[in-house]
């Protein structure tokens, strides 16, 4: 039977703790095989990577992460996809019929982008998923109180956005990425209801590693699986 389990972390199961496991992890009280994870190098792109069952275990024990990837999609039960954040906003969609699924990295690069309406185009074309039944989480990350950039940022930010439709609202040079993220799911046919926003900023909540606030290297873990058991 298979179904659809996710985990959106926090200090709690951090990144580096995580490389010096060798085996297996136990998340809210589930044991995942670090064998059958996937990372994505993360370089603040749009390439998403369609996983393959040879890419279970990419970027532990020595092994590479997925080159020049921000997002992932898998449809390989047992196969989990993992992105590490501390500031940026991770993305994690899933097909309630455990068609496919698809973790993003969507800081202000990848939204800019649009990594997210990029995912879901590709889970709708080359796995038939609907979007009108796809589950969007949009985990924790910098809000627009703690986002100010240089003005060049901001302006260039905001026009690419507009320009692709989406609305932005927050003070001037402050930058909104989980807004434009929401719309993006939106514009793609994710339904309002189907759409949970964690409303949590990394850099108020201690509870969340935060790049602007800590300058670490450490990060929070975000995972999403397919189960078949
Ligand atoms: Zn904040």
């Amino acid at each position: 039977m298979k179904r659809n389990w996710f985990y959106l972390g926090d200090r709690k199961t951090d990144y580096l703790s995580l490389l010096s496991e060798c085996c297996a992890v136990k998340l809210e009280g589930k044991s995942i095989d670090i064998g059958r994870a996937v990372l994505a190098e993360q370089v603040h792109g749009d390439h998403i990577h369609i996983c393959t069952e040879s890419d279970s275990g990419a970027g532990f024990e020595g092994r590479e992460k997925i080159a020049g990837a921000d997002g992932l999609i898998t449809a390989i039960p047992n196969q989990y996809l993992m992105i590490r954040t501390a500031d940026c906003y991770p993305v994690l969609i899933f097909d309630p019929e455990c068609k496919a699924i698809a973790a993003l990295h969507s800081g202000r690069e990848g939204t800019r982008l649009n990594i997210t309406g990029k995912a879901i185009n590709i889970l709708k074309d080359e796995f038939g998923c609907d979007p009108a039944k796809l589950c969007a989480y949009i985990g924790a990350g910098v809000c627009e109180d703690h986002y100010e950039v240089s003005e060049d940022i901001y302006e260039s930010f905001i026009n690419d956005i507009s320009a692709q439709g989406f609305a932005h609202r927050a003070p001037h040079r402050s930058l909104n990425l989980r807004m434009v993220v929401f719309q993006q799911l939106i514009k793609c046919g994710i339904t309002f209801k189907n759409i949970e926003n964690i409303q949590e900023c990394s850099y108020e909540n201690q509870a969340y590693f935060s790049y602007r606030r800590d300058k670490g290297n450490n990060r929070q873990i975000n995972i999403i699986g397919i189960i078949d058991e």
